[in-house]
């Protein structure tokens, strides 16, 4: 039997909706929760995602603010950008998109961004939060990860779960959940022995690699649970044809798009699998769904210091 499709945007506007109601209550209370988003310079790809995000926030009634300083933006004018945004009243969350310019010390802006502000929980503070299980922000992508097992009714607790993958901003915030959700979980990375076998140990196995297909059915288990973050972009006609040859909806999309998107695992793995997150419309739009999420997060744990405005006095 091929594995149940978990559909992604559909737990996504799930999310949404219930993230729409707690705005309105913000907002009502004088609260209405804010996120500054900072745009540098112009990669095509960061537009894009920007676009997306702003877009959500007006859909929930959410404040958006983005800002684009120019690419040749230093360090330190970003420093100061940041810092003004920490104090800023009305700006719960704050979203630096990645990746910045190569001469901007990355490391140090997104340190400079407030941890209480932090919506990406990406600050060594939410880090440090998250492993010791107190309260905090949590990283989008990972956070989706697990609303779609709880949401989908997968038992977590004393799961074995294995996730390939040790990226701070994936894999590793990913394992803290599964740990913090009590599954016995194993992380692997490039140098792991015999990855399949380590796979096929998994009741729940999460591909967080950023390899196109490299996933395939001799690394799952018959009826494991298969969350598949990758996304990646196949425009070689042939590379495609050797994932999707017979796939007659795909074949149309990519002769309209030139391009599909695959994740790290193999479409064969539906074979196999007993659930398994599709790509597109799998953890990709549970990131922005918790991205909002996060925002009205943050504008909670902010109140009491907020002053509501005036409208709502
Ligand atoms: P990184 O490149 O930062 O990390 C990749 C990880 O995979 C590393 O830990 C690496 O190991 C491991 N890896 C690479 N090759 C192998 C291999 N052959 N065998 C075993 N492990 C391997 O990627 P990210 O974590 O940032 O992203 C992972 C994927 O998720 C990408 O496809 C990315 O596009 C996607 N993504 C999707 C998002 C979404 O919204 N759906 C959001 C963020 C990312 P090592 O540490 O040893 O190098």
């Amino acid at each position: 039997m091929p594995a149940v499709i978990l559909d992604g945007t559909k737990i996504a506007a799930q999310i949404r909706a219930e993230v729409g109601e707690e705005v309105k209550q913000l907002t009502a209370e004088g609260l209405r929760p804010g996120l500054a988003v900072v745009l540098v310079g112009h990669n095509p790809a960061s537009e894009i995602y920007v676009r997306s995000k702003v877009k959500a926030c007006e859909e929930l009634g959410i404040l958006s603010e983005k800002i684009a300083p120019l690419e040749s933006s230093t360090t330190e004018e970003l420093l100061a950008l940041v810092d003004d945004l920490n104090r800023r009243d009305d700006i719960d969350g704050i979203l630096v998109q990645l990746p910045l310019p190569s001469h901007v010390d990355s490391k140090k802006v997104l340190l400079a961004v407030s941890p209480e502000k932090d919506v990406d929980g990406f600050h060594p503070m939410n880090v440090g939060n998250l492993s010791t299980q107190r309260p905090g922000l949590v990283p989008c992508t990972p956070a989706g990860v697990i609303e779609i097992l709880k949401r989908s009714n997968i038992p977590i607790v004393g799961a074995d779960a294995v996730v390939v993958g040790r990226s701070d901003i994936v894999g590793k915030p990913v394992a803290m959940l599964l740990i913090n959700g009590n599954a016995t979980v194993t992380v692997c990375h490039s140098k792991t022995r015999d990855l399949p076998a380590v796979c096929r140990r998994a009741d729940i196995l999460v591909a967080a690699i950023g390899r196109t297909g490299m996933i395939t059915p001799e690394y799952v288990k018959p009826g494991a649970t298969v969350i598949d973050v990758g996304m990646n972009k196949i425009t070689d006609p042939a590379e495609f044809q050797k994932f999707f040859a017979g796939d007659a909806k795909r074949e149309q999309s990519f002769a309209k798009n030139a391009s599909t998107l695959i994740g790290d695992v193999h479409p064969k793995v539906v074979e196999v699998a007993g659930a398994l997150t599709p790509v597109p419309g799998g953890v990709g739009p549970l990131t922005i769904a918790i991205l909002m999420s996060n925002t009205v997060k943050a504008a909670k744990l902010r109140r009491g210091q907020r002053v509501p405005t005036a409208a709502a006095r």
